[in-house]
């Protein structure tokens, strides 16, 4: 019987630079690519609402263009570690491929796959497709893990060197007969059940075009543009100053290895030093990527508890009337409601924003940044565990290298200096668009012929400010030197 491999794609929803996919082709034509979708949605951190939007597309996509080289995707749900080896029986293959991952419960089920697969005399094979340093590959001067970014970011520079993409296959055989038992029946992806009952996803399909395809035309657009000012345009929210890549990265439908090479070997690298240096400053984004994968790696249980151990009797408040407004963009502070509610359309919200609104969160509402990564987890398209991790444990000012806990961000100021024109306030709140810039990020302040001149009646068109932000800021530093004691 020829060689089979069964191939299991994961978050690597592509057929370039899919180190799995080449290196198994390298070995034998006979490729058997599977889907499993996990049976139990109930796993804590189990796909959210935008994610599993995401995935449908994704997936669609993958099968089409699979079957578009002559191959297809077989789609299963259930339990890998018990369908896998069963796959591997049924198609008479002796490996199982795939692509590593590093969240905790994604890395255990590696671990079992293979022991189940290495009981049945069928080798599992895993590649790094993911991520441009896997996590222990780099390591300080005592060979512990890093927690400082710039110390982190110094060690992996000198090893970026140019990067090389694989290439992606132009055609593939058929997949070979594959015998199943009967309880596991191959399924459609529109079988899996993904894309909401309630039709709430307008916004999203006008936002994004959630394809392999779709990654690559982001990539040259912002490439041959946004790329070469994405210093300082990327703190601007109302500008497409930056990718929008974070989707597509963390369903793999693009990877950091294509997205270096796109960088590096962009023409106007060589022509222009303000180029160069914008584009330094988006490589270190995605070390930030980097850097986040290696902390989850080093510290999983960073994902529920925070780094430093003394937030572990942070007095947090108990508001669940805070984080209701809060989730649908009605704190009554712009900036803050204009992120929250350009999540909730397009399922992303602009980086700089995030800081914003989760600062509120955690600083001028006192509610557990846990509450805020939850809500994320379910309503952002690039709801990643490392990224969604570091992101809210920064904001926290709890995790590694985090913003410290008495910096707190004043809504005010921050939307006066990054949206000064209130651009990015009026697209997303527009029961406020009448304003003047003066008033657009402090419509409490106006006077009251000014507001009955834009429409806004506090308190009945938009909300009054849920807490006086002064005030708010001095009761967190009073919960701050609590815990300091
Ligand atoms: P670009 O500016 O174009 O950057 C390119 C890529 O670099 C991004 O796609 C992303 O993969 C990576 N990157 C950029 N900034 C960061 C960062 N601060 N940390 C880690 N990686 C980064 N990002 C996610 O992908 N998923 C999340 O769940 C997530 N949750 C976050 C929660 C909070 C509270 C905060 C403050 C940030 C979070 N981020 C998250 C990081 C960041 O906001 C997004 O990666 C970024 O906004 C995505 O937009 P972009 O692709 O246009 O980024």
């Amino acid at each position: 019987m020829a060689l089979r491999i069964i191939l299991w794609f994961r978050q690597d929803l592509r057929l370039a630079d899919n180190a799995a996919l080449v290196e198994s082709l390298a070995i034998t034509p006979e490729v058997v690519p599977v889907y499993i979708l996990p049976q139990d949605q109930h796993d804590a951190w189990g796909r959210g609402a935008a994610s599993r939007w995401w995935l449908h597309h994704a997936l669609v996509d993958l099968q089409t263009s699979l079957r578009a080289k002559g191959s297809d995707l077989l789609i299963l749900t259930g339990d890998p570690a018990v369908l896998l080896p069963c796959l591997a029986r049924g198609a008479g293959a002796s490996a199982v491929a795939w692509n590593r991952c590093y969240e905790p419960a994604a890395r255990a089920l590696e671990t079992q796959v293979k022991a189940r697969l290495e009981a049945e005399g069928v080798e599992g094979r895993s590649y790094s497709s993911s991520l441009l340093f896997e996590p222990w590959t780099v390591a300080n001067q005592s060979g512990k893990p890093y927690q400082v970014f710039s110390a982190f970011w110094r060690a992996c520079l000198p090893l970026l060197g140019s990067v090389t993409p694989l290439a992606e296959p132009s055609t593939m055989a058929p997949v070979p007969p594959v015998a199943l038992p009967e309880s596991v029946r191959p399924q459609t992806v529109e079988a899996l059940k993904l894309l909401p009952a309630i039709p709430w996803d307008a916004g999203f399909y006008e936002s994004w075009t959630p394809t392999m395809a779709g990654a690559q035309a982001l990539l040259s657009e912002f490439v041959a543009g946004p790329l070469g000012y994405y210093d300082p345009q990327r703190d601007i929210p109302s500008v497409e100053g930056t990718s929008r890549l974070s989707p597509y990265l963390h369903f793999g439908q693009t990877g950091p290895r294509q997205i270096l090479a796109a960088v590096q070997q962009a023409p106007q690298l060589q022509e222009s030093p303000a180029f160069r240096a914008s584009a330094d400053v988006f490589i270190k984004e995605l070390g930030w990527r980097e850097f986040a994968h290696h902390l989850l790696y080093h510290f999983p249980a960073t994902v529920e508890t925070p780094l430093k151990e003394t937030f572990l009797n942070f007095p947090w408040a108990e508001d669940p009337e805070g984080l209701a407004a809060w989730q649908r963009g009605q704190t009554g502070y712009p900036i803050v409601d204009a992120g929250m509610r350009q999540l909730w359309a397009t399922g992303w919200m602009h980086n700089r924003v995030r800081m914003i609104v989760g600062s509120f969160l955690v600083k001028d509402l006192l509610i557990p940044w846990q509450a805020g990564a939850r809500w994320f987890w379910d309503t952002l398209v690039d709801a990643d565990l490392a990224n969604n991790t570091l992101g809210w444990q920064w904001v926290g000012g709890c995790g590694a290298d985090a913003a410290p806990y008495f910096r707190v961000f004043n809504p005010i100021l921050q939307g006066q200096k990054f949206d000064s024109k209130g651009l990015y306030v009026r697209q997303w709140v527009p029961e406020l668009a009448g304003l003047p810039d003066a008033y657009i990020h402090r419509p409490w302040e106006a006077p009251p012929l000014l507001l009955a001149d834009a429409g806004v009646t506090l308190g009945q068109t938009y909300p009054h400010p849920r807490v006086d932000h002064a005030q708010a800021k001095k009761v967190a530093l009073e919960a701050f030197a609590s815990i300091r004691k």
